[in-house]
């Protein structure tokens, strides 16, 4: 285990080698589902690079220098994080060449370009880049094209399929794999978001190996609102407006963050297409198939960051008797 960075020996390893060989990319890719640890591992890659004490081959961390003490603090000069805004659909140009009276005088890209303050390379750790903009992607490719010398970029994502052709083919991808079975039973029980090992092997089957999911399924209310979500869509006919209404109220109980809200929305779209997965292991009908195809489609609808109550009116009209269909919801 590599400082207390569990499930991701293979990751480490290959980052151990490349640096043995002196061979550090410039820009890195590290995609996986959510919630496996690929910021957690950016930032401890970055820490141990910007150590003053231990070279850089050995791959960790002295963890009381100077640099190491800023790097734990996020406060360190040369290491520069980024992510997207609260309430933001995408990664602002404005993060990347400041605002309009700072143009490439501020923002991420102006910093990674100044000489290190301590040591002897910036480190600049950029997440959510599924959410990278064109305008924003084409700001930061000056950068990847011509990157300030041992500087280190990694970005954040959760599948190459997500990010633009231009940013993919100039990082190199990093793979990060789903939690095995076993180091996630072990991280939710020692990290206190299961009581027991019972409840860690229930939130295992419905959180695909991401300690994220893990955290939002112990809620015990969204236990207790899968039950009555599969009441409301067991029935014959599928009531849309008071279904939708069950749904809004649970989304909106979240709190006021929206990527909160669109977390739990994204847990309720989950449990229904369980609960038609279910369905159809037992009916074998079309019209089940389209219910969890519905449900599947307003999950990345959620993705791409719809309205919400737009996206859950559609969505429970899909479920509805059939009628009209109201607007799209993207
Ligand atoms: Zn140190």
């Amino acid at each position: 285990m590599w400082q207390g960075l569990e499930g991701h020996d293979e990751v480490v390893d290959r980052f151990r080698k490349t640096l043995r060989r002196g061979r550090l990319a410039s820009t890195y890719l590290f995609v996986g589902t959510a919630g496996v640890g690929k910021r957690t591992f950016a930032l401890r890659l970055a820490q141990s690079l910007l150590c003053n004490q231990v070279p850089d081959e050995e791959l960790t961390y002295c963890g009381e220098c100077e640099s190491c003490n800023l790097a734990a603090a996020g406060t360190h000069p040369d290491l520069l994080v980024a992510q997207l805004p609260e309430g933001k659909s995408t990664l602002p140009i404005e993060l990347f060449i400041g605002d309009r009276e700072h143009r490439h005088q501020a923002g991420l890209c102006h910093h990674f370009s100044l000489r290190p303050f301590l040591g002897n390379r910036r480190i600049a750790v950029i997440d959510d880049v599924d959410h990278l903009s064109q305008e924003s992607a084409n700001c930061l490719l000056k950068t990847l094209e011509e990157p300030p010398p041992d500087s280190l970029l990694i970005l954040i994502g959760t599948s190459p399929s997500r990010q633009l052709p231009t940013i993919r083919s100039r990082a190199q991808l990093v793979r990060f794999n789903p939690l095995s079975r076993e180091t996630f039973l072990r991280l939710v029980t020692a990290n206190g978001i299961a009581e027991d090992l019972d409840a860690a092997g229930r939130l295992a089957e419905s959180s695909n190996g991401s300690l994220e999911r893990a955290r939002l399924l112990a809620a015990p209310e969204l236990w207790e609102f899968r039950a009555i979500l599969s009441r409301s869509l067991d029935q014959s006919e599928v009531d849309s407006v008071k279904t939708a209404q069950l749904v809004s109220d649970f989304v909106d109980e979240a709190g006021k963050q929206a990527s909160v809200r669109r977390a739990r929305l994204k847990m309720v779209l989950q449990f229904a297409a369980d609960f038609y997965r279910e369905k159809m292991r037992n009916d074998h009908r079309v019209e089940t198939l389209d219910q969890l195809d519905h449900c599947l489609k307003a999950a990345e609808y959620v993705d791409r960051n719809a309205n919400q109550a737009t996206l859950i009116q559609w969505w429970t009209t899909q479920l509805g008797p059939r009628k009209l269909a109201p607007a799209h919801p993207s």
